[in-house]
């Protein structure tokens, strides 16, 4: 059987208070909307944790960054769902006969409280990528008030991946 890991992160900053808004004007993690909460400043939705997830994907698939299928500086990316950016490497996947059977996520952290959003967070990626609730993992650091994410400035997500190849 063969398998490939993949290392993915990202990060976003909240919106300074006054700051035009960018993309986002609700906070978006995993698909999950946490309403009441400040919003990325971001040109798409600015999920960090699906795009650290697509970072992980594409990078054991041997493919691009995000920023190399969608830039930032199109039109056409701002405010989008960036589930749509799942979608995209769902359709690799099939095209080179792999599957995610594992997601291991990382997410750094002060606000929001990550456990909370947890579930939806993997029932959103289990549909995305036809893989078990069970092979997903969430873990949330606080960052103890040392790094901008623990200093509640914004969010830092790591992923790794494992996909293995369909027979
Ligand atoms: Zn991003």
């Amino acid at each position: 059987m063969t398998f490939r890991t993949g290392i993915g992160k990202d990060s976003h900053r909240f919106l300074a208070e006054g700051e035009a808004p960018g993309g986002a004007s609700v906070l978006v993690i995993g698909g999950v909307r946490v309403e009441g909460h400040k919003p990325f400043k971001a040109h798409s939705d600015g999920d960090v944790l699906y795009h650290s997830v697509f970072n992980a994907v594409a990078s054991a698939l041997g493919l691009y960054s995000i920023g190399h299928y969608f830039p930032d500086t199109s039109d056409k990316e701002r405010g989008r769902d960036s589930r749509e950016y799942l979608l995209f490497l769902s359709d690799k996947l099939a095209e080179k006969s792999y599957k995610v059977v594992n997601l291991s996520i990382v997410v750094e952290c002060k606000t929001p409280k990550i456990d909370g959003l947890s579930e939806g967070i993997k029932a959103n990626l289990a549909a995305a990528f036809n893989v078990e609730i069970e092979g997903i993992g969430i873990t949330a650091t606080s960052g103890e008030g040392v790094s901008p994410w623990g200093q509640g400035k914004g969010v830092e997500v790591t992923t790794v991946a494992t996909v293995i190849k369909c027979q």
